[in-house]
């Protein structure tokens, strides 16, 4: 899961980056608002938390930017400014849902996963795939109801497939799902870790397409 934050108070924006991380998302950290637009245009994000008081460029105007732009993705906005007003208008803007300053980081990370959710489609907190189930929240992975131990990045691979059921991922796309700015990626990285996945998970559940990348089955 990829999220972008847009916040420009380093210590709020330090707390949000490390909690989301912690629970196993990569984050894209904008301190403004141009930065946070140009984020918005060269990637794709799973959930963005925006913060609306914003040096260079209001926090309401990116987001009006993006919704005129026919970016859909999930924004949580996060304000101090607790007015009933301020809400509406960010609601009527295109924002999914909003958290008032001072706010507790783990409703946030709650909200924000409740966000990705719902944008899939699915109000169901886990995902499924034949007899394989993963669990997001709490970071289990289940095959015939026993459980598969992984690291981090090998959780941040098959959950991307599995949000994706039936899609074959690019070894790109799946380096722009686990992966936030900053971050070194070796070119044969996702190759490595979706090697440790097949080999815990057995072959057949993440399908290699020759060329092209892998997939995860979609519901029977
Ligand atoms: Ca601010």
């Amino acid at each position: 899961m990829r999220v972008l934050l847009i916040e420009d108070d380093p210590m709020i924006g330090k707390a949000v980056q490390q909690g989301l991380a912690r629970a196993g998302m990569a984050v894209d950290w904008a301190h403004d608002g141009r930065e946070a637009e140009l984020a918005l245009a060269q990637h794709v994000y799973d959930a963005t938390v925006l913060d609306l008081g914003l040096p260079r460029k209001d926090g309401l105007e990116v987001l009006i930017t993006a919704r005129a732009r026919r970016n859909n993705v999930p924004v949580l906005i996060v304000t101090a400014r607790d007015a009933v007003s301020a809400r509406v208008q960010g609601l009527n803007a295109g924002a999914d849902d909003y958290l008032v300053k001072p706010f507790d980081l783990e409703e946030l990370i709650a909200r924000v996963r409740a966000l990705i959710r719902r944008h899939a489609g699915t109000g169901v907190a886990t995902l499924e795939s034949g007899a394989l189930i993963v669990d997001p929240v709490n970071r289990n992975v289940t095959l015939h109801g026993k459980r598969i131990e992984l690291s981090a990045r090998e959780f941040a691979i098959l959950e991307a497939l599995m949000r994706n059921p039936g899609a074959v991922m690019s070894r790109e796309a799946l380096e722009e799902a686990i992966y936030g700015w900053h971050q070194e990626v070796s070119s044969n990285a996702i190759e490595v870790h979706l090697h440790h996945l097949r080999k815990k998970l057995g072959a057949d559940v993440i399908r290699n397409v020759r060329g092209v990348g892998y997939r995860v089955s979609g519901p029977e």
